[in-house]
């Protein structure tokens, strides 16, 4: 019996999808036919452009057309393991291919036949030879695909299966249905949706390729744009509390801070209050590089509120963090007879019973904490401003349910978000479209610069030097541990581990060295920051898990091993815990590897300081993925993942204006509907509109 099939069909209804396919399937999100269809290959072989053996490099792909010479019986080598070569040719050169454990391909290599034969060539003993070469038999009158699709796998899944699963339904592509006029699908160069999913399974050639990503993508990201300006426009109609300047005795809190603000200060806090003043929610980003004084503007705005009898919260996204604002802002604030709470699940039960009380009552101002706050336990009397610091750390998910938590009669918090990675303008605009932005892009005076070196691995016994004099004349330095490839948080511990130990028992023994990894309890990493930051340790070794906001001014040097394989704003980042104090401090970022690349990249952290010029050549080498991972997490994925240039997310500003203004044109229900599905899959419960 067949079934008529549709998109909304369960997978298991394909042929050849049995049992386990089918829950291998279903690993990769895969549960319908449209999903499949959706499920776009993760890269392609280049199979089609063929190349003489004589000039393939070593240690590169290559697709070549070859006949077979001569191939030997297979040979058992050891345990189960056997192999065989053969030797091929073309009309430049022979070559070895060489086969492990399948001695059955021996007999399908007969002397004459012809291949053509795609892997990765290296210039072994006898020549070049390929190691587990992918062979297709050229066939009069058969022709091979330019470009061999390459899926994403789960056992017991092969590339085989999926393709073809992908071309039992490819036909379906003509249901789905259509995002874009056909006015505006000729005026942005597109094609339609149904071709370009095809051409994504099936391409041949790069041009049509390229054309059916550009098509794709550009959906996704009006989709998304839509999406974002959709929940801008309904926080806008929510309505807030007014938080006005009178009698709020703002000036005292400005005199009464340890400095003098800076220009770029100013014009955020002004900013801001003039948004709290509305009668509508606030939904601003504040941006500033690492330690550009983000906190003191957002005490500002706490001042504001809590003197305009409102209560508001600051959240962070460690506990280590929110312990540290709770005292920042209690230096600032309690002056003012403000009164903060920290509210972190580290707490002893009862202090977090008593403090969700007094929040629930109002006799607390302020709570600080992690996303503890925002568990269904907390209430608030009424809370008026929600600050969240290090927006990458949190998703739109997250904030939704913090402002609905702070919601009361009506009315909604209003919301500061704060994000230390700079992000290029143009991007900004785009990804946190549903968010104003203030920018702090302006350090305070006096900052040392932080002198950044980029060496290779085997000048770790200078380094090694260099930071025993550093710590005798009273710094501190943090340890940046290798990245591992598969970041599974169990191994991720083991190499943090052995590379502790390897520091502490070795190259650096005799120094009092502490460990930081995302395994440790929050206590267990609250005391050794705590160390840290008294210097009864004087090596913080640790994961990445101390990239955010930790200040420790005696902190001078910054090892990061691997750094090629950090993005470049992650590096800024990192180098941001240091330069803090008075002492002239040093990045050191040890380049594991010898390609040029990396070396380019690396010599522009070497010579550049200012973070945004940092996130503008990300941008350029990197293209905006990363940027986009800031704010994906999990939550926006794109199907079309290769966003690969920055033009198309300018170009589809255009669009997205008109369909915001045309939204009731029938045309446009499709694009709106898929806006709508967006903002469900990332949490939002408003519409588009
Ligand atoms: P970030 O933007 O990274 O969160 P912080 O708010 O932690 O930065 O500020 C970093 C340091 O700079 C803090 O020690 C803070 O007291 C100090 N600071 C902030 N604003 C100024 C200013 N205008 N002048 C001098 N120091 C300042
Ligand atoms: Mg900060």
């Amino acid at each position: 019996m067949s079934v008529e099939l549709t998109l909304e069909t369960p997978i298991r209804y394909i042929k050849g999808v049995g049992e386990a396919r089918h829950a291998a399937f279903t690993r990769l999100g895969i549960e319908t036919v449209g999903d499949l269809l959706n499920f776009y290959p993760r890269s392609y072989e280049e199979r089609g452009k063929i190349i003489p053996i004589l000039s393939a490099p070593d240690g590169e792909l290559g697709a070549f057309e070859v006949t077979v010479r001569e191939t030997s019986a297979p040979k058992h080598l050891k345990g189960n393991l056997n192999m065989f070569r053969s030797t091929v040719h073309d009309d430049t050169l022979a070559m070895d291919l060489i086969f492990f454990n399948t001695p059955f391909m021996a007999k399908a290599l007969t002397p004459g036949r012809r291949f053509r034969v795609y892997g990765r060539v290296r210039f072994g003993r006898n020549g070049r030879e390929i190691v587990s070469p992918k062979l297709e038999p050229i066939i009069e009158g058969v022709e091979l695909p330019y470009y061999v699709p390459v899926y994403r796998l789960s056992p017991p899944l092969t590339q085989k299966t999926i393709a073809s699963a992908v071309r039992e339904v490819i036909s379906l592509c003509e249901l789905v249905p259509e995002l874009f006029s056909e006015r505006v699908r000729s005026e942005y160069g597109l094609i339609s949706r149904a071709q370009a999913i095809k051409i994504m399974h099936f391409p041949k050639d790069e041009k049509s390729l390229s054309l059916a990503k550009r098509t794709l993508a550009f959906g996704e990201i009006a989709v998304f744009r839509l999406a974002l300006s959709g929940m801008r426009s309904s926080v806008k109609k929510e309505s807030a509390a007014e938080l006005g300047l009178k009698n709020s005795g703002i000036k005292h809190f400005f005199e009464q801070l340890p400095f003098e603000l800076t220009g770029a200060q100013q014009r955020a806090v002004k900013e801001i209050f003039a948004d709290l003043a509305r009668p509508t929610p606030m939904a601003r980003l504040l941006q500033g590089d690492v330690g550009s004084g983000k906190t003191a503007v957002a005490a500002a705005a706490i001042y504001l509120c809590v003197k305009n009898g409102y209560q508001a919260c600051l959240m962070a996204p460690t506990e280590i963090l929110a312990a540290q604002h709770k005292k920042t802002l209690d230096k600032f604030l309690s002056p003012f007879g403000i009164k903060t709470e920290l509210l972190v699940s580290g707490l002893p039960a009862a202090e977090k019973r008593r403090v969700r009380a007094g929040l629930a009552e109002g006799s607390i101002d302020v709570a600080v904490g992690t996303h503890a706050l925002i568990t269904d336990k907390t209430e608030f009397f009424n809370c008026a401003l929600a600050v969240a610091d290090e927006q990458h750390r949190f998703g739109v998910k997250q904030r939704a349910a913090l402002l609905d938590k702070s919601e009361r009669d009506g009315k909604r918090a209003h919301m500061l978000v704060m994000s230390a990675t700079p992000i290029p303008r143009s991007l900004s605009l785009i990804i946190f479209g549903d968010l104003d932005v203030s920018l702090l892009d302006e350090l305070p005076p006096g900052r040392q610069r932080i002198e950044t070196r980029v060496v290779s691995s085997s000048d770790c016994e200078r380094v090694y030097d260099f930071i025993k004099k550093e710590v005798a004349a009273g710094g501190r330095a943090y340890f940046v541990c290798p990245l591992i490839e598969e970041s599974e948080s169990t191994t991720d511990r083991r190499a943090a581990e052995s590379y502790y130990k390897e520091l502490t028992e070795k190259h650096l023994k005799g120094i009092p060295a502490g460990l930081l990894h995302g395994r440790m309890k929050p206590a267990e990493k609250a005391e050794v920051m705590a160390k840290f930051a008294s210097g009864e340790i004087k090596l913080l070794v640790s994961t990445t898990v101390i990239e955010v906001g930790v200040d420790v001014p005696e902190a001078t040097v910054m090892v990061i091993e691997n750094a090629e394989c950090f993005g470049l704003s992650q590096l800024h980042q990192l180098r941001g815990r240091v330069g803090r104090g008075k002492r002239r401090s040093v990045c050191i970022l040890v380049n594991g590897k010898k390609s040029a690349d990396a070396a380019d990249r690396l010599a522009i952290m070497r010579d550049t300081s200012d973070g945004f010029k940092v996130a503008e050549a990300d941008l350029e080498k990197r293209g905006p993925g990363d940027f986009f991972g800031e704010r994906q997490s999990g939550e926006f994925s794109f199907a079309c993942a290769t966003v690969s240039d920055v033009s198309l997310l300018t170009e589809t500003e255009g669009i997205v204006k008109r369909l915001l203004s045309e939204r009731n044109l029938p045309e446009n229900a499709v694009i709106f509907a898929e806006a709508e599905k967006f903002l469900e899959r990332t949490g939002g419960s408003r519409t588009v509109n």
